[in-house]
């Protein structure tokens, strides 16, 4: 296939760099000229130029949130009706509103870092993971089907679910808790000794405060209403931890929780 690749931070340069010598012809479109040099290592054809990808067969947009909408209104004048299209943004009921003159499949890698950029895009990102893809009710199966035959390549695991039951989701595992991050740094951060003390716990516990802040930013303005549902249902496990028979829960918690991940830290809940 003819695959194109769309913004080279880190998930797009992670998805260059898993498809590279894969069997298939990579042409990739990059805003920053350090980045096009580097890029040349991994893809046939690069380029500032999105009209380099008139003949692709699917295309991955890797922008952020906030700037998907305008490339994939960019792409309806650049390829066929029969390229298959997919975004990688975090949140997925915005870009399921609109039918396209191409074949769209919204999608969605379940993997990440705290840093951006392509230096900081690495081959073995998506391995383990869950991608999601929120295909709409009419899209041809053998589109899907192409669509998971290249996902299959970076060893991740896709699977479908509905653009709206997706974004509760990640409001809940990702977006919420991101802001409990940031939340309980912002706490702690005025007791000096308490900084010095902090061990694994605390580094586990705020990690995603460094989440990058234009992905921060842009997860709050695209899932602000399903990140409010998961504050409130926050709330509501920690009153209920208030609860007398505290001992009891929390057993129950930590057996069900110990469950969910292998040894080497992937989640294994099918
Ligand atoms: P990133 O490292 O900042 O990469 C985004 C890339 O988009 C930039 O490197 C740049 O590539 C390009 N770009 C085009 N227009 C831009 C603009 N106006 N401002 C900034 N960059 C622009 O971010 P990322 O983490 O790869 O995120 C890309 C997408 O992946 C987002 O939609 C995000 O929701 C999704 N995602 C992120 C994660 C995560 O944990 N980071 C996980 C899953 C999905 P060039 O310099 O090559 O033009």
């Amino acid at each position: 296939m003819k695959i194109g690749i769309i913004g080279l931070g880190l998930i797009g340069g992670s998805l260059l760099k898993v498809l590279s010598g894969k069997g298939h012809e990579l042409f990739v479109v990059s805003s920053n000229p350090d980045t096009i040099k580097k890029a040349k290592i991994y893809a046939g054809f690069v380029s500032n130029q999105m009209t380099i990808l008139s003949g692709c067969d699917l295309v991955f947009v890797c922008v952020p949130i906030s700037k998907t909408l305008e490339i994939l209104d960019e792409l309806e004048k650049i390829v066929s009706e029969n390229c298959i299209v997919s975004d990688v943004a975090s949140v997925k009921e915005f870009v399921m509103q609109k039918k396209r003159p191409y074949s769209f499949i919204g999608s969605h890698p379940m993997a990440g870092t705290e840093n951006r950029g392509f230096d900081a895009s690495f081959k073995e990102l998506f391995a383990g993971a869950k991608w999601v893809l929120t295909p709409f009710e009419n899209t041809n199966k053998n589109d899907i089907e192409q669509l998971i035959s290249v996902i299959n390549l970076t060893d991740a695991e896709a699977l479908i679910a509905q653009a709206k039951e997706h974004d509760l989701a990640v409001a809940m595992i990702s977006h919420m808790p991101m802001l409990v991050a940031q939340g309980l740094y912002n706490a702690v951060k005025d007791n000096s000794l308490a900084l010095k003390l902090a061990s694994s716990g605390f580094r586990d516990m705020t990690r995603l405060a460094m989440t990058n802040t234009q992905l921060a930013v842009d997860m709050m303005n695209y899932n602000g209403k399903n990140i409010a549902i998961a504050c409130d249902k926050l709330f509501e496990s920690l009153n209920a931890l208030q609860d007398k028979n505290y001992k009891e829960f929390i057993s129950s918690i930590s057996s069900q929780r110990a469950k969910m991940y292998s040894n080497d830290g992937k989640n294994i809940l099918k």
